[in-house]
């Protein structure tokens, strides 16, 4: 059993390569990469203590209301999950997941896209520490604040934002874009496009219609990932509970 190695691990690998030393004997946690040695590891685990404890804590928090609160997830969305939606949005969640890159969401008010960013996130969360939802509207503020206030610090919040492992925006077009707005948010789609992270964007507006009216730039970018169109008969009755 080998797994591919990637560009950077080959780099960090190269001497036990070197000494015909394989995969599974390489001393570096696969999730955080940081070297077994120093966090600890159980035999046999390829993952450090650290990465372990943090995967149960989250799985316990996901089960809770203060847990989830915790992690940033609103009680409307609590206990969302893949089984809110039909099998044809779950595939295409699978086939995202499976591929990394883009995954864009588009359909009307009311057809569950938020609920399936939340969903996501409660599935990535005990894997991905770096896990982020955020409107698009807010990341274009905050940007925009960074901006105003000189310096480098624009810069260093689009790295932030786009250096996270799984990065959902929410609602693009919700509101009117300014000029300042589309070309910030386009700086993001570049830099996630081309670094390839677990991102996804939801909108009521179809691809055409955002390359229509905000930038082409964006249509080209969002169409290059997974593209899930949300119709609202498609979406299953909410389960009472
Ligand atoms: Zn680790």
């Amino acid at each position: 059993m080998t797994e591919p190695v990637q560009a950077g691990d080959a780099l960090r690998m190269g001497k036990w390569k070197a000494r015909g030393v394989g995969w599974a004997e390489r001393r570096v946690c696969t999730r955080c990469k940081r070297s077994l040695e120093l966090t600890g590891f159980t035999k046999d685990s390829r993952v450090c203590n650290d990465c372990e404890a943090l995967v149960k804590l989250r799985t316990e928090q996901l089960k809770t209301r203060a847990g989830q609160l915790k992690c940033g997830i609103p009680p409307m969305y609590h206990g969302a999950c893949g089984n809110d939606f039909t099998s044809g949005v779950r595939d295409a969640v699978a086939l995202w997941k499976k591929r990394k890159g883009g995954l864009f969401v588009f359909g009307p008010c009311g057809t569950g896209k938020t609920r399936l960013l939340y969903a996501i996130k409660r599935m990535m969360l005990p894997t991905n520490r770096d896990t982020k939802l955020i409107t698009v509207a807010d990341m274009v503020r905050q940007l925009q604040a960074a901006a105003g206030s000189g310096g480098k610090a624009e810069g260093v919040l689009i790295k932030r934002f786009t250096n996270y492992s799984v990065l959902l925006m929410d609602d693009l077009g919700a509101s009117k874009m300014t000029e300042y707005a589309i070309s910030a948010f386009g700086d993001v789609l570049d830099k996630v496009s081309a670094w390839e992270p677990w991102y996804a964007v939801t909108s009521n507006l179809s691809l055409e219609k955002i390359g229509a009216d905000y930038s082409p730039r964006f249509e080209s970018r969002l169409s290059g990932g997974v593209i899930l169109e949300m119709a609202g008969k498609d979406r299953r009755p909410r389960r009472k509970e």
